[in-house]
């Protein structure tokens, strides 16, 4: 039932900081959202702020057409919603509904999981969120989206509340393997960033007197590597011409990188990573080549 306001009821299952921060948004804009956790209690704050707390899973999934999933990874779907699916695709729980979950797992685990969701009659968009709780629903939030365009695009305006929707296209794998590789980068970033800092601490040098410029270097990155476009047609067609940083320069410095941390009593696995592919490439014959020939060596790691 929609609300006064003409707003259609949504369900939030999953209220961990993610979830919610989407119900939060989601009742900010007027919505009338139901929201279901396994653990009691992590909805209190909402349910003072107009939310209705289901009893059960199946009440969730039964007030809404829409149902939004925040939680761990896609195993907990199967958990909280398997026993309540029924065995009629055509009159069970799910029968009718939308599913849009925003959890975190493999493009392997999104595409069995919008097979499953169809054969309980269930529209399914898979979604990676990609900012932090507390950025959800403001200005610069954007979240993938992929799999039913038709479903997407009747959802649109009610997901567009969490965040700039980038709907990726009709594989429901699209999503997590952008969110995927985006986090790559994140959280490669993020372990790259405290490893230096505790070579710097390990010095004797305060961490503030390290962290402003290190954040700066992550943004001029761009200025040094060139425009992602322009970078992405020189990956896809193999050039990599090596005038200036060649892969054995870049190989040196990334055992400087390695020995300064074993002398410094840090711990080497980031480094070593880093320095183990460059070492390919050099051993593949490539190190007078541009440090991007790095990306030969790790697709063909892949293959
Ligand atoms: P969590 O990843 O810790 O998710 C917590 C939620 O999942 C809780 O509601 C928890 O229930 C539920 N849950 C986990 N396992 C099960 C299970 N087996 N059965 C039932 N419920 C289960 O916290 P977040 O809210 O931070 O993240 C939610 C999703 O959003 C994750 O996939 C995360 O990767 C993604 N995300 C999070 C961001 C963030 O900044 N927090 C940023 C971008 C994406 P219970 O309370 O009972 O433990």
């Amino acid at each position: 039932m929609s609300g006064a306001n003409g707003l259609s009821p949504v369900t939030v299952v999953g209220l961990g900081p993610m979830g919610q921060a989407m119900a939060t948004a989601l009742l900010r804009s007027g919505h009338p959202v139901t929201v279901w956790n396994r653990t009691a209690g992590r909805g209190a704050d909402l349910i003072a702020r107009g939310a209705t707390l289901a009893p059960t899973p199946a009440a969730a999934v039964a007030a809404s057409e829409l149902t939004i999933l925040s939680l761990t990874d896609y195993q907990a779907m199967y958990e909280i919603l398997g026993p309540v699916t029924g065995s009629s695709r055509r009159s069970g729980a799910l029968a009718g509904k939308v599913l849009v979950n925003l959890s975190s797992d493999t493009p392997a685990a999104s595409r069995e999981a919008a097979e499953w969701a169809a054969g309980h009659g269930a529209g399914f968009v898979t979604g990676g969120v990609m900012v932090p709780a507390p950025a959800v629903g403001g200005p610069g939030a954007y979240v993938f989206y992929s799999g039913s365009g038709t479903v997407f695009a009747a959802h649109e305006p009610t997901l567009r509340l969490i965040g700039e929707p980038r709907y990726l296209g009709e594989d429901p794998g699209l999503a997590q393997l952008f969110y995927q590789a985006n986090l790559d980068v994140f959280l490669t970033a993020l372990s790259s960033l405290l490893h230096a800092t505790a070579l710097i601490t390990a010095a004797g040098v305060p961490a503030a007197d390290f962290l402003p410029g290190a954040l700066n270097l992550l943004t001029d990155i761009p200025a040094m590597i060139g425009d992602g476009r322009d970078l992405g047609r020189l990956l896809e067609d193999g050039e990599h011409p090596g005038d200036l940083s060649t892969a054995q320069m870049m190989g040196a410095t990334a055992d400087h990188i390695v020995r300064t941390s074993e002398k410094a009593g840090v711990d080497t696995r980031l480094p070593k990573a880093v320095k183990a592919h460059y070492d390919l490439a050099i051993a593949a014959g490539r190190g007078t080549e541009n440090w991007t020939v790095l990306y030969e060596i790790l697709k063909a790691a892949a293959a």
